[in-house]
This record gives C-alpha cells, sequence and structure tokens, in this order.
C-alpha cells in the first residue's frame, strides 16, 4: 500500500512508520518539525520506500501532492503537549483544526482511507473509571486554554464523521490514552520523560498537585500494530475506537517507580498547578478506558506493564548519554 503518514517524525509516527515499512509498505511522511525531529526517523533514513517531505498539515497543496495516488492516511500531525498548548494556544488550535480538514478534504478527493488520531482529552471532565467510546464528554469552560486542545480534537472528529456521511470518506478515529515510550520528549509536558530525564540527570522529580491524580500509561509498541489493524480492516471503519491501557498508576507512584529503576536519590518536590502551568489550570483526577471495542474489531490487548516502560524509555536514555 501507499501509506502517508502526518506527523510522521514524531514519537508516534516515527514508529508507525517504521512498521509499515517493516511490512513492506510506501510512506510518505508529512511532518513541519515543529516538535518532531529527523533523529526519530534515523532507523529507516534511506530506506528508498521513504519519503520524506516537509510542510505543514493546514497547507492544502502541499498535503494534496502527498496524498495523489495514496491508499491509507494515518493523520497523526497535531500541536501536543500541555506546555505546547498553553504557550501556544491559538496557533495550537488552527494546526488541530484547519490541520485536520484540510487531511480529510484531500484524502477524501484521492480516494484514500484516513485513521484520524484523537484523544481521551475528549472525555474532559468525566472521570468514570472505564471510560466507553459512547460516554458523554464533560465539557470545561471553551474560555479556559486548557481545553482548546479537546475541543479541536472533539471537533476533529466530527470533521472526520461529517467527511464519512455527506462524502463517503472510509475513516477510522482512535482516541490515544497517555501513549509513552522511547523517543517521545519530555519538553512539551509529557510526565514520564520528564521524570526520567529529571532522575537521570539526579534532579528532583517535579509531580504537580497532590500526586494522587492517576493515568493509565500505554507502550507505543502496542498501539502502532492496533492503528494499522484498524485501517486496513474496512469492516472497522465509521467509528471510534479507544486505545490505551486499562491499568491506572498515581503519579506519585509513578515518580517512586522511576526514583527506585533509577537509583536516583534526588526526591520529588511537588509543584502547585498554578505554577507548574499558571493559575485556573484543571488536571484531570483519572482517565481509564475501556478498550473493549477495540479488542472486539482487532484484539487489542497491550501487553507491556510499567515496567517494561519504564526498562525501555531508560535503556534508551542511558544509550543516547554513552553515545553523546
Ligand atoms: N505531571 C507531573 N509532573 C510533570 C509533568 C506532568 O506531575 O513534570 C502530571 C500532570 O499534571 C498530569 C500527569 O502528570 O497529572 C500526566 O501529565 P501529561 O502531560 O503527561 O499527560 P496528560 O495530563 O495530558 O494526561
Amino acid at each position: 500500500m501507499r501509506c502517508v503518514v502526518t506527523g510522521g517524525a514524531g514519537f508516534i509516527g516515527s514508529y508507525l512508520t517504521e512498521h509499515l515499512l517493516g511490512r513492506g509498505h510506501e510512506v510518505t511522511v508529512l511532518d513541519d518539525f515543529s516538535t518532531g525531529s529527523v533523529r526519530n526517523l534515523t532507523g529507516v533514513a534511506g530506506n528508498p520506500r521513504l519519503r520524506v517531505v516537509t510542510g505543514s498539515v493546514c497547507d492544502a497543496e502541499t498535503v494534496a501532492a502527498c496524498v495523489a495516488g495514496a491508499d491509507a492516511v494515518y493523520h497523526l500531525a497535531a500541536a501536543v503537549g500541555v506546555f505546547t498548548i498553553l504557550d501556544r494556544t491559538l496557533g495550537s488550535l488552527r494546526t488541530n483544526l484547519t490541520g485536520t480538514e484540510t487531511v480529510l478534504t484531500e484524502a477524501g478527493r484521492a480516494g484514500a482511507r484516513v485513521l484520524v488520531a484523537s484523544t481521551s482529552e475528549v472525555y474532559g471532565k468525566n472521570t468514570k473509571p472505564g471510560l466507553r467510546e459512547d460516554d458523554d464528554r464533560v465539557l470545561g469552560s471553551p474560555l479556559k486554554n486548557r481545553w482548546s486542545y479537546a475541543e479541536a480534537k472533539a471537533l476533529d472528529e466530527t470533521f472526520a464523521h461529517l467527511h464519512a456521511v455527506e462524502h463517503g470518506l472510509r475513516m477510522v478515529i482512535v482516541r490515544l490514552f497517555n501513549t509513552v515510550g522511547p523517543r517521545q520528549s519530555g519538553r512539551y509536558g509529557m510526565v514520564v520523560p520528564r521524570f526520567v530525564d529529571q532522575a537521570l540527570a539526579g534532579e528532583p522529580l517535579t509531580v504537580f498537585g497532590t500526586g494522587r491524580q492517576s493515568r493509565c500509561f500505554c507502550h507505543v509498541l502496542d498501539i502502532v500494530p492496533a492503528l494499522v489493524m484498524l485501517l486496513e480492516d474496512e469492516s472497522a471503519h465509521g467509528t471510534v475506537y479507544n486505545l490505551g491501557n486499562p491499568e491506572p498508576v498515581t503519579i506519585e507512584q509513578l515518580a517512586q517507580a522511576v526514583l527506585t529503576r533509577t537509583g536516583s536519590a534526588a526526591g520529588i518536590v511537588h509543584v502547585p498547578y498554578a505554577e507548574a502551568y499558571g493559575p485556573g489550570y484543571e488536571d484531570m483526577e483519572r482517565r481509564i478506558p475501556d478498550c473493549t471495542r477495540a479488542f472486539q474489531a482487532i484484539g487489542f490487548r497491550p501487553a507491556r506493564r510499567l515496567a517494561d516502560i519504564l526498562d525501555s524509555v531508560l535503556a534508551e536514555r542511558r544509550a543516547a548519554v554513552v553515545n553523546r
């Protein structure tokens, strides 16, 4: 198949690109390299079936040129990370809305199928343990910058749904719950790489808020094959799937696990949310997926647990230090 991966130089996108090339597909990566990096594609550099295009998903001409003749488009490009969203709120909103609409339109014109990467953030303040795809969103104020990411992604889902209903676009939406692993940068706020990098630097781990809030972390290598299976299985199309690991861990427990695994004695420092993110930030107490729908469709069941995740991230970071 001829595939396009938008955001293919990013954390998840680069693993997806490797996976698709490994299956014999041709891959065009479209990335603006704002948060993605050529380093993420080192393992596939020089592959004759890989084409890398530097450009924006908001630029219709560029997107049209990339998707011409494509069978499948994986739309992963987005402004991500809480720090990014809070620092560049309007720009992020535009990227996440206009980029998706452009990709959907051009992919539809080219007759390609599309996978849209959405997020567990669309559930908003719904803290129900075991969130299912049909559960309601509990909306935060549209005037709180923090919720703009959830707003954009929810509208992206609606755009995809309407392109399917009104134009017959073959599409599938995935809601990703805290995907982590090697190559993820802590620069934009993600907690696992931040804690690992802090511990390896001998710095205290910055636990925001009480640390009693929890997240479910899923290894990127459990997610990537599921993306491909959902896009390739047409009977799975036309709807949305949660993808994540159902096992919650509190942020305090995560910090302790990182300290133990690294042998760091630097400890933990608690940082109030207002100091970490600015005044009025509303964090989610928990976000636990129910992935029954993805299990029934493609047998999705993540194999890697928190220990595996931390081991893989630590191994990568230690190798980077050695190779420096
Ligand atoms: N977090 C933290 N310290 C950090 C970065 C994040 O305690 O240095 C917390 C953050 O407040 C949230 C959790 O870790 O409660 C997950 O944050 P992340 O940005 O990785 O994901 P999201 O909040 O989008 O689920």
